[in-house]
């Protein structure tokens, strides 16, 4: 089995298992040379077999296996075609994240981690999934951000390696947790921009930053 293979596999298994989707929602893909591999549609991410991944050429978007693949593939296909600094596109359908950008919010810094590893965040109005008009928007914004979030619908996040485009995720979803907790509670305190320059700046922080960036 090839290695991107085996990692879009362990990382199809932990997004269902940390709840970021439900049923036979999102998709996930990885750069390999000048094509990519990606989730078929309509699968539960748990039960892809290693031959069901599907193989499109990055540029013109030939399809080189017999399943569909996901239907935002050409979502993915943007992404890839526009970073190529990326090997890995992930997108899921977090239930704070959907929920707070729905309700008209932006997802705040509350906690280190989250100004430390994320640059920005680009929202985007609700579109119809799988259409060009999600592809082209996401294109529009990819440039400048490792992550999207479509309201009404979900986040897209790209990455350096896959654990990388994973770890965005988890972040970004945590923070629009921590959000929902502190404002049921009461009036969330949000870490101001000199908080989170300081935090970007710490030694300790680009260590870990670049650790993610190299690590399987
Ligand atoms: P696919 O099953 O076609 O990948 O679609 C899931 C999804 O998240 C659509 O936005
Ligand atoms: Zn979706």
């Amino acid at each position: 089995m090839s290695k991107v293979i085996a990692e879009l596999r362990r990382y199809a298994d932990k997004i269902v298992k940390s709840g970021l989707v439900v049923g036979a929602g999102g998709n996930l893909s990885m750069r390999d040379g000048n094509m990519m591999y990606i989730s078929p549609s309509g699968f539960d991410l748990q039960e892809i077999e290693d031959h069901q991944w599907v193989r499109v050429y990055i540029d013109t978007g030939e399809i080189l296996d017999p399943l569909k693949p996901s239907s935002e593939v050409l979502m993915h296909l943007e992404c890839f075609r526009k970073r190529s600094d990326i090997t890995a596109v992930l997108h899921t359908h977090p239930s704070y994240s959907v929920g707070v950008s729905s309700a008209g919010h932006s997802i705040p810094s509350l906690f280190p981690d989250f100004p430390a590893m994320i640059r920005n965040i680009a929202y985007l109005d609700y579109m119809i999934p799988t259409t060009d008009v999600l592809a082209n928007a996401v294109a529009d914004v990819i440039h400048d951000t490792d992550v999207v979030v479509m309201r009404n619908h979900g986040v897209l996040t790209v990455g350096k390696t896959m654990k990388e485009a994973y770890f965005f995720m988890q972040i970004t979803e945590e923070s629009a947790k921590v959000y929902t907790i502190a404002s049921t509670v009461g009036v969330p305190r949000i870490l101001t921009e000199e908080e989170c320059q300081a935090l970007r700046n710490l030694s300790s922080e680009k260590y870990r930053s670049e650790l993610l960036k190299d690590s399987k």
